[in-house]
C-alpha cells in the first residue's frame, strides 16, 4: 500500500542497517553510544560507517584502534616514509656525528680529569714575620696559630726543609722528602727567640731565619726585651742555629728601610750601575761576614728587603756566591733540579687569621 511505503534512502546505509540509525547526533553521550547495538557490528564496518558519518573529524567518537600500539605504530609509518624518501643517509649521518661528538666530549673531559705533572719538586716557602701572644696584626700570628700550623703539617704528611736542603737537591746531592715546605720568618725579632723557637723545637720541625745584622748588632749593644720591636742578639741567633731549628740567611746589614733612602736594596733612579753595585755588594759582605763570624756559618741565601728586587741586583747576587734568593712575589715554587731555579723564590705570606690550610690551598691553585 502506497500508504505504508517507505521511499529508499539517498544513500543507503553500508551494512544494511537502517538509515535512521545515521542520524545519531554528535552530542550523542559517548557511553550511550558505545553501549548501542551499533557497536555490536565487526569493527571495520564500524569504522567504515563512522566515516561516513564524520568524514573529517572520525577520532571526535573516540575510536579505539583495533589492535597494536598506536605510537609505536606512527613511529614504524614515520621511519618507512624517512627510508621510502631515502632521508635514512641523513639520519646514519646525524647519528655519526652524535657519536663522535660524545666520544670527543668525553676524550676532553678525561683530559682535564688528568692534571699535568709538574716539572720538578713542588716546594711551598711561607712567610712568616712575627709570632706574638697579643697585639697581633696582618703581620703577627699568634703562637697558637703557628702550633696550629705545624701540626696541621705534620697530619698532612709535610716535611719542613732549608735552604740547604734545596740547594743540595738541585746539585743532585740529595732527594727531598715527598711533601717538602718551607717555612720563612723575616727580620729575626726577638719574639721569633721567644715564641716561634720553642713550638718549631717542640714539633721537630726546622726553619729559615732572615736576619737584619745591624738591628742584631743593635740589640746586642742595647738588649730590650720588648716582644712588639726589640730584635735578638747574637747570642740568641747561635742559639737558635746551633738547636738545629733555624738556619740563618741573610736580609741585607742596614738596607731594610723605606722612605728617603732606598726602598730596600733597590737601586735608585738614576744611579750608575756601578755606585749600586758598590752599595749592595758592601751592605751584604757585611752582612755576610758578621753572621760567619758570630755563628761560624755563611749563608747561602739572601732575602730580599720587601721582596724588592731590581733585575740588576740578580748578577750582583750570584757574583758574591750567593746559591738562592727569597722574594715575596706570590707562588708555589716548581724546582727542577738546576742550580739557576733557586733564584727570586716566590713565597706564600701566613697572615694573623688566615690558617696555613686555608692559604697553602689558595696558593697552591696557582699551580693548576
Ligand atoms: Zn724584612
Amino acid at each position: 500500500m502506497r500508504f505504508f511505503h517507505r521511499t529508499k534512502p539517498k544513500s543507503a546505509p553500508i551494512s544494511g542497517r537502517p538509515a535512521r540509525i545515521l542520524a545519531k547526533p554528535d552530542g550523542m553521550k559517548r557511553r550511550k553510544f558505545q553501549n548501542s547495538n551499533f557497536f555490536s557490528t565487526p569493527q571495520r564496518k564500524c569504522r567504515q560507517l563512522l566515516t561516513l558519518m564524520h568524514p573529517a573529524k572520525p577520532h571526535m567518537l573516540n575510536v579505539v584502534p583495533p589492535t597494536g600500539n598506536r605510537p609505536i605504530r606512527k613511529a614504524g609509518a614515520a621511519f618507512m616514509r624517512l627510508f621510502q624518501k631515502k632521508t635514512w643517509m641523513v639520519l646514519l649521518t646525524g647519528l655519526a656525528a652524535f657519536c663522535l661528538c660524545t666520544l670527543g666530549g668525553y676524550a676532553l673531559s678525561y683530559k682535564k680529569s688528568v692534571p699535568a705533572q709538574p716539572r720538578g719538586a713542588v716546594v711551598p716557602i711561607i712567610m712568616y714575620h712575627e709570632v706574638k701572644t697579643s697585639k697581633f696584626h696582618k703581620l703577627a700570628v699568634s703562637q697558637a696559630e703557628l702550633a696550629s700550623d705545624l701540626a696541621w703539617l705534620r697530619r698532612e704528611g709535610y716535611t719542613t726543609v732549608t735552604m740547604q736542603n734545596l740547594i743540595r737537591y738541585t746539585h743532585g746531592e740529595e732527594d727531598l722528602p715527598p711533601k717538602p715546605i718551607v717555612l720563612t720568618f723575616d727580620d729575626g725579632y726577638l719574639n721569633n727567640y721567644a715564641y716561634a723557637f720553642p713550638v718549631l723545637k717542640q714539633y721537630g720541625d726546622k726553619a729559615v731565619l732572615s736576619i737584619i745584622a745591624k738591628n742584631t748588632d743593635d740589640f746586642t749593644r742595647v738588649p730590650d726585651q720588648n716582644m712588639n720591636y726589640a730584635h735578638m742578639t747574637w747570642n740568641q741567633v747561635r742559639e737558635v742555629q746551633d738547636a738545629g731549628v733555624f738556619e740563618i740567611q741573610n736580609h741585607t746589614y742596614d738596607l731594610h728601610a723605606m722612605g728617603k733612602k732606598r726602598f730596600g736594596c733597590k737601586k735608585l733612579p738614576g744611579e750608575s750601575l756601578e755606585a749600586y753595585t758598590r752599595v749592595l755588594t758592601e751592605d751584604l759582605t757585611r752582612c755576610q761576614d758578621e753572621i760567619t763570624a758570630q755563628t761560624g756559618a755563611t749563608p747561602t741565601t739572601f732575602t730580599y728587603p720587601y721582596g724588592n728586587v731590581s733585575k740588576e741586583s740578580l748578577p750582583i747576587i750570584r757574583a758574591m756566591g750567593f746559591q738562592a734568593s727569597l722574594s715575596c712575589d706570590y707562588g708555589i715554587n716548581v724546582l727542577p733540579r738546576d742550580t739557576e731555579s733557586l733564584f727570586v723564590l716566590k713565597r706564600v705570606s701566613r697572615f694573623h687569621n688566615v690558617s696555613l690550610q686555608k692559604t697553602l690551598a689558595k696558593a697552591l691553585k696557582t699551580l693548576k
